[in-house]
């Protein structure tokens, strides 16, 4: 097996596990409170992201914020190759916060949703948000 960034060019750095120098992690970060991110002071714009040193559409100023954990299915799919250490079949979404921004989120099953189909965030594993459907 070739290990990533050795023995050959890649375009990704290497990062902390194999040596080089770390890479920021940009996935969102779920709190007791809610989904931790950032808000445009003067459009409103909501980013998934904390620390962010401006909008990232009108480059004013940024708030922090905290988002719900409900919102409606964007996309779907269900994955049948193994990725990192997931194996397959596993669910992928991306979900529209009610009152934030679109965030990536594994399914706690395998399954294709229907557009709008109501999640609710409800946990993370290995910093990757899971979601499941909302109940009824
Ligand atoms: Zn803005």
């Amino acid at each position: 097996m070739t290990e990533l960034g050795v023995g050959r060019p890649t375009k990704r750095r290497a990062g902390s596990a194999v040596g080089g120098l770390p890479v920021a992690d940009s996935r969102p970060v779920l709190a007791d409170a809610g989904l931790l991110g950032s808000r445009c002071t003067e459009c409103r714009y909501p980013a998934a992201q904390q620390g962010l040193p401006w909008c990232p559409v009108c480059y004013s100023p940024v708030e922090p914020a905290t988002f719900r954990r409900s919102g409606s299915a964007w996309s779907s799919t269900v994955v049948a190759i193994p990725v990192g250490k997931r194996r397959p079949p596993f669910g992928l979404a991306y979900l529209d916060l009610d009152d934030g921004p679109r965030v990536l989120v594994y399914l706690d099953e395998p399954v294709l949703l229907a557009l709008g189909e109501r999640l609710e965030i409800c946990g993370v594993d290995d910093g990757d948000l899971i979601a499941k459907k909302e109940e009824a």
